[in-house]
């Protein structure tokens, strides 16, 4: 009696959260962990922001908002899609959701029929799999490397598609790797795409402002894509605001209905007080989006010359965007530290938060068992001491 559906028995748990929540508890106990697990900002969200939404509660934004937003947040989404990214949306394909995450799973169960297969290019961030599971879709994961910059291929896309293929899931700035993809690059891809027309793509921009080199190009912004893209972004990274919850998705009309009507029934629209202060970041000054980047940069930098210091640990490629390092780390699997064998990516995570007081998340959360991701969203201070004490952890014999 007491046991619940097949569809929550084979989804996995998210290893970014597990790994968060363990260091919270860990940390509960009296220990000292520095958590580089969860991908989260620790600057506070920006005054203004916080303004606008305590102005939103004084003014009575306190009942149901419309399914996929107020009216004025999705203008003040249209203008920076306009703005920002050349994107010329009207409010009625905008849908506000509780954080990205949301948005990716609305659009995801609207496009997938069961046994449709979505391609997801490896290393991925944890939740596509499992989402397009719950749409009982067939996740077709394409591993690509470190040579090709963790990048899907043209040729890799091509070789992926079958007549099932319904949709691309694109992360650009990428978690965990930090790729980015260039228009060029993305000009392959699209070039491919115009050859099955059936396929639909979910681009998830969400760490569109946190990119050190060029800034991103959307893959929506080509030639015919417009029509066949769902655009995910939010206020989580950018703004600093994980916990507001807010995010949104611009799509062809029939899909964002489509996503309202879902929501409709499901979850109704996002906080009203968070989309008021998520319409504030965008209407208000953007310095505070450019001087986190700027943070980020040099945390980036720091933590790059740190990581490519401990022995075992591989790093080609610096990132060009978001906030993790994804370094190889499979050279040793099968030593021992300290009385304990390395296999794996889980038991490197596990000897590093046990041993080194370290959280990190295992690359095979990811797809990919031979890394391991470290998020650098928290102080120099933080991550100095971090590769201290991991270098300490993996010189026991
Ligand atoms: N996409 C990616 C790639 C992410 O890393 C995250 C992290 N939370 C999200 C979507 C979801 O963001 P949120 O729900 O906080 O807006
Ligand atoms: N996206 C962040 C991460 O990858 C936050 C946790 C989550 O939503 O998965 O760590």
């Amino acid at each position: 009696m007491n046991q619940v559906s097949d569809r929550i028995l084979n989804m996995a748990s998210s290893a970014t959260i597990a790994m968060s929540q363990k260091s919270s508890e860990l940390r509960a106990k009296g220990i000292d962990i520095i958590n580089l697990s969860v991908g989260e900002p620790d600057f506070h969200t920006p005054d203004h922001i916080k303004r606008a939404a305590k102005q939103a509660i004084d003014d009575n934004f306190t009942y149901y908002p419309p399914v996929p937003g107020y009216l004025s947040l999705r203008q003040a989404v249209c203008a920076k899609l306009l703005k920002e990214n050349g994107l010329s949306y009207s409010p009625d394909q905008i849908v506000c959701s509780n954080g990205a995450k949301q948005s990716v799973c609305n659009a995801v169960l609207a496009l997938l029929n069961s046994g449709d297969e979505a391609i997801i290019p490896a290393p991925y961030w944890v939740s596509y799999t499992e989402m397009v599971k719950l749409a009982e879709g067939v996740p077709v994961v394409v591993p690509t490397d470190i040579e090709s910059g963790f990048k899907l291929t043209a040729a890799q896309l091509r070789a992926a598609i079958t007549p099932r293929t319904r949709l691309l899931i694109l992360c650009s700035p990428c978690n965990p790797t930090g790729a980015l993809y260039s228009a060029e690059e993305l000009r392959r891809l699209v070039e491919v795409l115009a050859d099955y027309p059936q396929i639909f793509v979910i681009s998830d921009e969400i760490y569109e402002h946190i990119s050190y080199s060029d800034a991103p190009v959307s893959i929506a912004s080509f030639d015919g894509m417009l029509e066949r893209t769902a655009v995910v972004n939010g206020v989580s990274k950018s703004y600093a605001m994980t916990g507001w919850r807010l995010g949104w998705l611009a799509a062809p009309l029939w899909l964002a209905k489509a996503c309202s009507k879902l929501q409709g029934q499901y979850t109704s629209a996002s906080s009203s007080i968070a989309q008021k202060a998520a319409e504030a970041a965008y209407l208000g000054s953007q310095q505070c989006v450019v001087d986190m980047r700027e943070e980020f940069r040099n945390r980036r930098d720091l933590i790059v010359e740190l990581v490519r210091q401990v022995p075992g640990f591989e790093l080609a490629v610096p990132p060009q965007g978001a906030f993790y390092v994804f370094p190889k780390c499979d050279s040793l699997y099968g030593k021992t530290f300290d009385g304990v064998k390395i296999t794996d990516s889980s038991s490197l995570a596990m000897y590093l938060l046990e041993h080194a007081h370290v959280a990190a998340v295992a690359g095979s959360a990811f797809g990919d068992d031979r890394f391991l991701r470290f998020s650098y969203a928290t102080s120099e201070q933080n991550i100095i001491e971090a590769f201290k004490r991991i270098r300490q952890a993996l010189a026991k014999s």
